[in-house]
């Protein structure tokens, strides 16, 4: 990725991730990544760089990056290892949600734990029912006095185990139709009666803990309902992923760029038939189509979020950068692989694992189908005939 069109202050985060990437975390990326060794050291290190304060506002003690410049951040820490975005990605979710709809308290309460990493946050949506359609959920909270009292099991929920903060989806009406307008949002800390559940194995995307939470008579104070509102939750946390969306769409264009990068350095040393296999048209071909998609990817990413931070609504945007980018990327990674003949197969090299990392970018935060559920309800409204 050149720098060319770049602000001033985006080149020196830039460069910081760069060395960042490049010293620490790609040496060891792949061997912990096989091995499902999660990166305490890299942590660290990320809290000493201040990522996990990253896109939370300075009056709080974050970097107030915005969400180009975070993009780009994201994109960047993939190409290396994109386990290491999912650590960032849901916290910061959370921290944005906080930061947008939860009460001035809440904010002096939370934020600045959770920009030095002290609170390590998450959020959680999916049970073992229910994914795409949230508002089907069925973790529910009573009231109790000053408390809710909170019964319930998320699932497939990232930082589960690390984390121990989390921005968490409950019915407060089960009732209601409807269904959406019964949810709530509750800032929920792992004590008495939360805790996590199973370590989830995974294809790829390891190294980082998925896991269940499980809420078992949970007691927690009703100053700690996002915003002090009930049936608000549906509508903060589908804000919350609209940034979630372009995180998630700009991990897939770091793994994708590696992949590229991978393929085509192989592509200029790899002889077959006493010419480089990069003199073959086939192989010509295919790497003009991963750097045009690439290419794509990013630019859709960059609108999504300049559009955001202009403060818009940025729902199809966001939704078609994600939809693109994470099918790109998976067919840049497999491309990738067939450059790499037999030798992609191999663990030894890291293109076997960009492929195993890319499908999760076509499921978290909404399938792709459900992207296109979101891009035509919005091109409805917006091409809507009277
Ligand atoms: C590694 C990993 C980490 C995750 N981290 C988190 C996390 O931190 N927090 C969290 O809350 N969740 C997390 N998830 C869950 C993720 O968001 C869900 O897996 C995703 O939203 C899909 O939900 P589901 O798995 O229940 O699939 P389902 O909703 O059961 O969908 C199954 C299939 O049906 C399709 N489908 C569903 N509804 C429709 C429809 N209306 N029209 C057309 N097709 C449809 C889907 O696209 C999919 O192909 C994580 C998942 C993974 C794999």
């Amino acid at each position: 990725m050149t720098m060319d069109h770049l602000t001033d202050e985006q080149k020196q985060v830039l460069t910081m991730i760069r060395d960042f990437v490049r010293k620490d975390i790609e040496p060891i990326a792949s061997e912990m990544e096989q091995k499902d060794i999660y990166p305490h050291d890299l942590v660290n290190k990320m809290k000493a760089l201040g990522l996990f304060g990253m896109s939370i506002s300075e009056k709080y003690g974050g970097m107030g990056l915005n969400y180009s410049t975070y993009a780009l951040v994201i994109a960047e820490i993939s190409r290396g290892w994109m386990s290491m975005a999912g650590v960032l990605n849901s916290h910061l979710i959370m921290a944005k949600l906080v930061e947008n709809y939860g009460t001035e308290e809440q904010k002096n309460r939370y934020l600045p734990k959770m920009a030095t990493g002290e609170k390590r946050g998450g959020i959680g949506l999916t049970e073992p029912n229910c994914g795409s359609d949230v508002a089907a959920i069925e973790t529910y909270a009573v009231r109790d006095g000053d408390d809710y009292v909170i019964n319930g099991t998320k699932m497939m929920i990232t930082n589960g185990e690390q984390g121990n903060t989390f921005a968490v989806l409950v019915k407060t009406d089960r009732q209601i139709k409807p269904q959406h307008r019964g949810i709530s949002c509750f800032i929920l800390e792992k004590g008495p009666g939360f805790k996590s559940g199973r370590h989830l194995d995974k294809l790829g995307y390891r190294g980082v803990d998925t896991s269940e939470l499980i809420f078992e008579n949970h007691h927690t104070p009703i100053t700690n309902l996002v915003g002090g509102k009930e049936g608000e939750g549906f509508k903060q946390m589908m804000d919350g992923l609209e940034g979630g969306r372009i995180n998630v769409a700009a991990r897939a264009v770091g793994v994708a760029t590696a992949a590229f990068e991978k393929a085509i350095a192989y592509a200029q040393k790899r002889h077959t038939m006493g010419v480089p296999i990069a003199q073959h048209q086939a192989i010509q071909l295919k790497l003009a189509d991963m750097y045009t998609k690439l290419e794509a990817s990013k630019l859709l990413v960059a609108n999504a979020a300049a559009k955001k931070d202009r403060g818009e609504r940025c729902d199809l945007e966001a939704g078609m950068a994600k939809l693109f980018a994470s099918e790109a990327c998976a067919e840049i990674a497999l491309d990738a692989m067939r450059i790499h003949g037999g030798y992609g197969y191999f663990k030894e090299y890291p293109v076997e694992r960009y492929y195993r990392d890319a499908p999760l970018m076509i499921i978290g935060e909404g399938t792709s189908e459900i992207q296109k559920l979101v891009i035509a309800r919005n091109l409805l409204q917006k091409f809507k005939s009277v």
